[in-house]
């Protein structure tokens, strides 16, 4: 059976010049199944695009969002966008492949972009050979339901987690049997069917991503190649606003010699000496983190790597032992300046921490991001001012930091499915304005001091 797994084009948060670690994983399981994968990934070679038919795709999808919604929904032709999506799925070679596959997640976040990227792109392979389509991504599995619901061009959605759940798809079509006791969710006929409930899988079940090497060389046109990895899965806490699926569901590791075979295996097989973590927080799980820097360095593996940290946990002797074993920047969720914000949100930190772990990262050598929330619920204008002081303060030891608008960044919710119009008129209401302006402020606070927002990639490609 040939299995077609596709990154479709998109914008938005998440969207970083780095291969997706979904569709590597489950490729590797496809071959692993006896099956072939064919990888199309639209979202490079719309980077790498000569003519504009993909910014025009996506300024369709941006500028008319609840059309897009009812196009997708069969309740209304919308000719612009269905000769767009036409001309791209023409691009893709299926190659008669039996199932479709799209993600709809960039580094644990849901640009709609992205979801209606995919779905556009699959109607018009599903009208031309009436194939099954499946959506993956490690979706918050409360959404999938309404998925299948809402839209007819999806036969199955992936749920936590995906691994677990793509063997188990795979299994059922190829013995054609009725779907008893699945782990992911289809429709039946006219009926949606979800698991009882959600299957985590084992870490060490997690398969050596595979990437494809064609694909490969339109991510080495426009940068050095940095390859996506994850270490452990999952996050003990719970923050409010946080809408990644793995939250609260406790900390899974892979064993230390996996990490150490896999990454010296993609290392090798790749070219590449660079990684990016896609774990919630690195340093959750303290010593395991210690242990792993450790075998880093048994093991000579000499790569260089990023990833995401709670501003927390981390003693200086730690930060240089991860400086030793290649870490270049650590990505903190400082969220806000104030405490009392920090404390409303259970951030379980505080500014005295925070801006300890920032002076030991700047003297070891570790680049610091951070990343701010503004519009909070229960944000007053003096938590405003307490995060200026805190940059003010620290400006010297943030190398980068990014704002975000609470509850705007155009990702999926749950509205998104109830009530598209509603969700439209969020994004432009005069409260999500508010929330804007203050991004844009506290945005130009930090240019004052040159502080940018830079991504992962354009952080571990810099000489260090
Ligand atoms: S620590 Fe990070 S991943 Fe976990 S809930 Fe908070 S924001 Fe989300």
């Amino acid at each position: 059976m040939k299995v077609l797994l596709c990154n479709p084009p998109a914008r938005g948060p998440g969207c970083v010049v780095s291969p997706p670690l979904d569709i590597a994983n489950l490729a590797s399981i496809t071959f692993e199944m006896g099956h072939k994968p064919i990888i199309e990934d639209l979202f490079i070679k719309s980077k790498t695009a000569e003519n504009n038919l993909f910014k025009l795709f996506l300024n369709i999808i941006e500028n008319n969002i609840s059309e897009t919604y009812q196009y997708l929904c069969g309740k209304r032709p919308f000719f612009l966008l269905d000769l767009c999506a036409e001309k791209i799925a023409s691009m893709i070679n299926e190659d008669n492949a039996e199932i479709l596959g799209f993600t709809i997640n960039s580094l644990q976040q849901f640009p709609y972009t992205k979801f209606f990227s995919a779905l556009s792109i699959a109607k018009k392979l599903k009208e031309k050979n009436d194939v099954k389509i499946f959506l993956f991504g490690s979706f918050p599995p409360r959404y999938s339901a309404f998925m299948l619901k809402r839209f007819g061009i999806i036969d199955y959605v992936l749920v936590q987690d995906d691994e677990v759940s793509f063997r188990d798809l795979i299994r059922k079509i190829e013995s054609g049997k009725n779907h008893q006791k699945i782990t992911f969710c289809l429709r039946e006929k006219s009926k949606v069917i979800s698991p009882d409930k959600f299957t985590l899988g084992d870490m060490e079940d997690v398969p050596t991503p595979f990437f494809d090497k064609e694909i490969l060389k339109y991510y080495r046109k426009l940068v050095n190649l940095v390859l996506p990895y994850e270490v452990s899965r999952g996050c003990v806490n719970n923050c409010f606003f946080c809408y990644s699926p793995l939250k609260g569901m406790g900390i899974r590791n892979k064993s230390l010699r996996k990490v150490v075979e896999d990454l010296s295996i993609l290392s090798k097989k790749y070219k590449t000496k660079k990684f990016h973590f896609l774990d919630s927080e690195i340093n959750f799980d303290r010593k395991y983190l210690l242990s792993f820097c450790k075998s880093l360095l048994e093991n000579k593996l000499e790569i260089k790597w990023t990833a995401l940290a709670i501003p927390k946990n981390l003693g200086k002797a730690d930060i240089e032992l991860m400086k030793e074993a290649g870490c270049v920047q650590l990505r903190f969720g400082a969220e806000s300046g104030s405490e009392r914000i920090l404390a409303r949100m259970d951030k379980n930190t505080n500014t005295k921490e925070m801006e300890r772990i920032l002076k030991d990262c700047k003297k070891t050598g570790i680049k610091s991001h951070l990343s701010f929330i503004v519009g909070l619920p229960e944000e007053k204008e003096n938590d405003m001012v307490k995060t200026k002081e805190f940059v003010s303060r620290n400006h010297e030891l943030i190398y980068s930091a990014n704002v975000c608008p609470y509850n705007i960044l155009k990702h999926i919710d749950l509205t998104f499915f109830s009530d598209i119009d509603n969700y439209v008129r969020n994004l432009v209401s005069k409260d999500s304005i508010k929330k804007l302006i203050k991004a844009r402020e506290l945005e130009r606070y930090l240019k004052q001091f040159n502080i940018y927002s830079l991504d992962i990639i354009d952080v571990i490609n810099q000489k260090y």
